[in-house]
């Protein structure tokens, strides 16, 4: 159809939009899912709630008693302020709607969260990939480097990183964060549960540093809701590229209810964390197997033959992610989401008939 050619940018045009498997009967280890559904009364006391919400109405803009209650269940400096997000990654688009001044880069560790990428394609903004270690740690040497070389407008820390499951130095990351005294630092902590690790108490500490996280990882992916932290005034510019009204009244709601019981997903945030030690140390053990270190709720283990290991899970309906081609750090590398205790022992039987 030329009519595309003429009107669909060709850049938008070139891009393959990868599709994203249906799971349905499968044991799903491969979107970093809190497998745990909510238990027992929650459920029912949620639908009382949300059969009150007026669907009629928009949503409040501005959810005040909703963003106050948000800073003080999750800690967040009383010097900061709060935007959401319809996901994290509408905050990325609107980190780099922001920043797309023409010749402004974008600049995070590759392999790296994709969505950074993305996002500045989408913006015409240039993103400049910095390779890793071969170990998955921070290069820092080339990391210094580029920010002088480029001095992007935005650099991206996701802490710990996806696809990786590395939670990169606190010490390299204050580095960074000092040499880029241009830029916008963005501490991604979308697995802050599974790392138990922050920066949030540290924003105020400079002025080119704010954090954002999200629910989707532990237990809310279906709600889409991310936040991004910083001092008002980084918060005051991004808010104004906002889509009017992009937290819906329902997401609205169930983050309010949610924000009475975080207790209960953090007990599965636990469980996960447990499953996590169980799973990298019996991978560990298989021959031919190599696995990373990884502060999140996902592994990244390293086969001789990804695509053969992929298959045989697939043949057992077990889905994970065959990361391989994204980048040539992760030649042979699958990205398996820690799931509950039996399907964790499932994954198991089949890696171990798989790599003997
Ligand atoms: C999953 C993920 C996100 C996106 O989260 P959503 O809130 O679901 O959009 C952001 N950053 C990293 C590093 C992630 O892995």
């Amino acid at each position: 159809m030329t009519i595309l050619r003429d009107v669909i940018r060709a850049d938008i045009l070139e891009i393959t939009s990868y599709p994203i498997p249906d799971a349905t009967g499968f044991i799903k280890l491969d979107a970093m899912e809190n497998p745990y559904a909510l238990p027992w009364p929650l459920p029912d006391q949620l639908s009382k709630r949300l059969a009150q919400v007026a669907l009629n109405r928009y949503p409040i803009p501005h959810p005040r008693s909703l963003l106050d209650k948000l800073k003080f269940s999750l800690q967040i400096p009383a010097d900061c302020d709060v935007l959401l997000g319809n996901g994290s990654d509408e905050l990325i688009n609107m980190i780099a709607t922001a920043c797309s001044k023409s010749g402004a880069k974008i600049l995070a560790p590759a392999p790296g969260f994709v969505m950074y990428s993305m996002s500045a394609k989408l913006a015409h903004v240039e993103f400049v990939g910095v390779p890793l270690n071969v170990d998955l740690t921070l290069n820092m040497v080339a990391m210094l480097k580029a920010i002088t070389a480029y001095q992007p407008a935005v650099v991206y820390l996701a802490y710990p990183n996806n696809p990786t499951g590395t939670l990169f130095n606190n010490a390299d990351i204050e580095r960074i964060i000092r040499a880029a005294n241009r830029s916008l630092v963005v501490i991604d902590e979308a697995y802050q549960l599974f790392a138990q690790s922050t920066w949030m108490s540290r924003i105020s500490e400079f002025d080119n540093v704010v954090v954002m996280r999200t629910v989707s990882k532990s237990g809310l992916a279906g709600i889409r809701l991310g936040y991004l932290v910083g001092l008002p005034s980084w918060i005051n510019e991004f808010d104004k590229v906002r889509p009017p009204y992009n937290i819906n009244v329902l997401t609205q709601t169930t983050l309010d209810f949610m924000l009475d019981h975080l207790d209960v997903l953090e007990a599965q945030a636990a469980k996960s964390r447990k499953e996590r030690s169980r799973l990298a140390e019996a991978i560990g053990e298989l021959s031919g197997a190599h696995v990373f270190p990884s502060a999140a709720n996902f592994l990244l283990v390293r086969v001789l033959d990804a695509t053969a290991v992929f298959d045989a899970l697939i043949g057992e309906r077990i889905l994970i992610k065959n990361v391989s081609k994204m980048h040539p750090l992760l030649a042979e590398c699958l990205r398996i989401t820690v799931g509950m205790p039996d399907e964790n022992t499932q994954l198991l039987a089949t890696l171990r008939k798989t790599l003997h």
